[in-house]
């Protein structure tokens, strides 16, 4: 089962709280967020996708030189839970003896659910309050996706970190008023706000 994969940073600082990783960024993504800075990340493009097939040996090539150096491997994208190849690619990951991290958008809450007892921290976007996440995604029931996955990293006690990006546009006060009573409704300890940044966003009017 292959992972797509759309490109790999080698060496981060900033993906893991408190760790070294490895970024693997998989390929495809099912929601259109009007912020999206890896835009690139979203197509399911299966050509480019097999190209790039290579890509994960690579990656498995240099953990291996690279224990003790790096802690993490950190599955972004993209929407990473797209792919039932992520499961195996993890455990792949978990055999060389590296912490796993994830990033998502918990588009994908019945993968999620496969996973997460492999991984050892979950960066979860909170994109809107959860009934009006459309107006971010363009996707219907994506807040009901998002809120269920949020619930599930909860109940499973994983380390985690949820992040809103704010967009004036986008994101009123109240909304983000209405965001962080939900989340603290559910209990959540750890919800940051991030501010929207122009790179890689295709949408001129938020660029603006
Ligand atoms: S969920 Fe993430 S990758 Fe997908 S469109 Fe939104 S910002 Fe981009």
């Amino acid at each position: 089962m292959t992972l797509p994969i759309g490109g790999i940073v080698p060496f981060s600082a900033i993906d893991y709280p408190g760790c070294f990783s490895l970024v693997v960024f998989c390929q495809g993504c099912p929601w259109r967020c009007h912020y999206c800075h890896n835009p690139h990340l979203q197509p399911f493009v299966r050509k480019r996708a097999s190209k790039k097939s290579g890509l994960w040996q690579d990656a498995l090539a240099l953990l291996k030189r690279r224990r003790g150096l790096l802690d993490a491997v950190v599955f972004s994208g993209g929407e990473p839970t797209a792919h039932a190849g992520l499961l195996p690619a993890i455990r792949e990951v978990k055999e060389l003896g590296f912490k796993i991290g994830l990033h998502t958008a918990g588009c994908y809450p019945d993968r999620l659910l496969q996973l997460i007892g492999y991984l050892d921290w979950v960066g979860l976007d909170i994109k809107a309050p959860f009934d009006a996440y459309e107006k971010i995604t363009d996707r219907p029931q994506s807040g009901d996706k998002a809120k269920k996955s949020a619930e599930m990293i909860l109940k499973s006690g994983v380390s985690y970190e949820f992040r809103t990006t704010v967009h004036p546009a986008l994101l009123f006060s109240s909304d983000l008023d209405n965001v962080k009573l939900a989340l603290r409704e559910m209990g959540v300890k750890n919800h940051v706000l991030q501010e929207f940044r122009k790179e890689g966003c295709q949408n001129q009017k938020l660029c603006r």
